[in-house]
């Protein structure tokens, strides 16, 4: 078992101050995994609602798809290990 965690890439989480919407595609995807309710409302697991309302102001601009994402996006995306002083451990694998 390695210790270190593979990754390719440590992605800074910016704060955004405007009102950030989610696109519907991503809510789509959400709401079949179970994390956003029929309200759209978020479910995710051991977030708190002060959490998530911090995290739906912020995003990353992801080196994989090459576009500025949000944060809740980043978060439930295959590549994501995990959040260290703000910034994301990305595995930096190819998404389809
Ligand atoms: S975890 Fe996914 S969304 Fe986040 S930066 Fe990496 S590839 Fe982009």
């Amino acid at each position: 078992m390695a210790d270190e965690l593979e990754r390719k890439f440590d992605v800074k989480i910016q704060t955004t101050e405007e009102k950030v919407k989610f696109p519907a595609e991503l809510k789509e995807r959400l709401k079949e995994s179970g994390l956003m309710d029929d309200k759209g409302k978020l479910k995710l697991k051991g977030v708190s609602p002060k959490m998530l309302k911090r995290m739906k102001q912020e995003f990353v601009n992801c080196p994989v798809l090459k576009e500025d994402i949000q944060f809740v996006q980043c978060f439930i995306c295959p590549n994501f290990q995990s959040r260290v002083m703000g910034e994301v451990l990305c595995k930096g694998d190819p998404l389809k």
